[in-house]
């Protein structure tokens, strides 16, 4: 009778720890693998990362390859000699982790793409990621809206800067913008006084802000003796700044020529005090506490072979199989909804922003 009642008292304790703990972590570790530190979404995209996951119990090995491809190739390689459980990748260069991804199959590690795609491998089993073309889209309309673009103002001067070429992302965000811009390019309410409209003539390697900076220069000296600009259409907060640093270099920002409108990404907070400030327009909010849980329930989905939850299965084609996804909204943010969006949320903190 005694044994009894300590076995079932046995019983009921493991049967709390394991609820307490999620569904099955016990000793298991997640490789977590993020691009860099010098942007600071993706610091704290690692920091929600291993939050979430201790909380459930899993051990986690996070590791930056700050801008290096084969630097975070060979981070990936080692947590997997190192037999992590599972991984989770925002890639750096989607197309080259061919190899370390055969690796990771070869292991039966399962792998999940973060924020960005992971492409050409079979070996992807989610995607866990924001609605890119819908931040696109945000980002144009913000530029359509308040330059007054569908009620026939104009012809306003607007600069266009992309993405990464190596970060599928890039493409989405892109496009998104552009299936709002391109009409208003056709019809003159919009000239690109560079005429630099393709892709790859506005895209930005490494999402560098020195090169955007660089690039910008050029074009205010090349094609701006004359004329201003009215807008510039950038889809990363680095980007954004850099660009500013530029048009501030060559007078813009004073009462007599004011900074353009210039979008952005990812609610950094040098960027939302710019805007505080009046300088960046308008950013894009993209909540990465909210992308870390989607990320986590498919880890927890993957170790305990259950399915995870996606609300999309048709748009992330890496180029051998369609990723099945979870898309998360983005949510434009300005001077006039940023206290609601980011501080009222705790995203941020007075602390964190010099509000006057
Ligand atoms: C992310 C953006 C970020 C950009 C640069 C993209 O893949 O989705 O949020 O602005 O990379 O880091």
């Amino acid at each position: 009778m005694c044994y009894g009642f300590i076995m079932t008292v046995l019983f009921l304790c493991l049967l709390t720890a394991c609820g307490s703990e999620g569904d099955g972590a016990g000793s298991e570790t997640i490789g977590i693998s993020m691009p860099t530190q010098s942007s600071e979404r993706w610091v704290n995209d690692g920091d929600n990362m291993v939050s979430e996951l201790e909380e459930l119990g899993y051990e986690t090995n996070l590791q930056y390859g700050e801008d290096v491809v084969e630097d975070q190739v060979s981070q990936i390689e080692n947590m997997i000699t190192e037999g992590v459980d599972a991984l989770v990748i925002a890639p750096i260069d989607g197309e080259a982790l061919t190899n370390v991804l055969d690796m990771a199959q070869n292991s039966d590690i399962p792998v999940i793409a973060y924020d960005r795609l992971i492409m050409n491998h079979e070996h992807v089993s989610y995607y866990a990621t924001f609605d890119n073309f819908e931040v696109g889209v945000l980002q144009g309309e913000y530029i359509e809206d308040h330059l007054g673009l569908a009620d026939g103002e104009g012809p306003h001067h607007i600069e266009l800067f992309a993405g990464s070429p190596d970060d599928n992302n890039a493409y989405f965000f892109w496009d998104g913008a552009m299936s709002v811009l391109d009409s208003y390019i056709e019809s003159g309410d919009l000239i690109v006084g560079s005429e630099q409209t393709d892709f790859e003539q506005a895209a930005t390697p490494q999402w560098s802000g020195s090169d955007a900076q660089e690039r910008m220069d050029n074009i205010l000296s090349a094609h701006y003796a004359n004329e201003e600009v009215d807008a510039v259409y950038s889809p990363f907060d680095g980007i954004s700044l850099g660009v500013i640093s530029s048009l501030k270099s060559v007078g813009y920002g004073t009462d007599n020529q004011p900074l353009p409108l210039i979008t952005g990404q990812d609610a950094d907070t040098s960027s939302v005090q710019s805007i505080i400030d009046g300088e960046q327009t308008q950013t894009i909010f993209k909540d990465t506490r909210a992308l870390a849980d989607k990320a986590v329930d498919m880890v927890d989905a993957v170790i305990n072979d259950k399915e995870a939850e996606v609300n999309d299965t048709k748009t992330y084609d890496n180029g051998e199989k369609v990723v099945p996804a979870n898309l998360l909204e983005p949510v434009s943010v300005d001077q006039s909804n940023y206290e609601e969006v980011l501080m009222e949320s705790g995203y941020y903190s007075e602390e964190d922003l010099d509000i006057e």
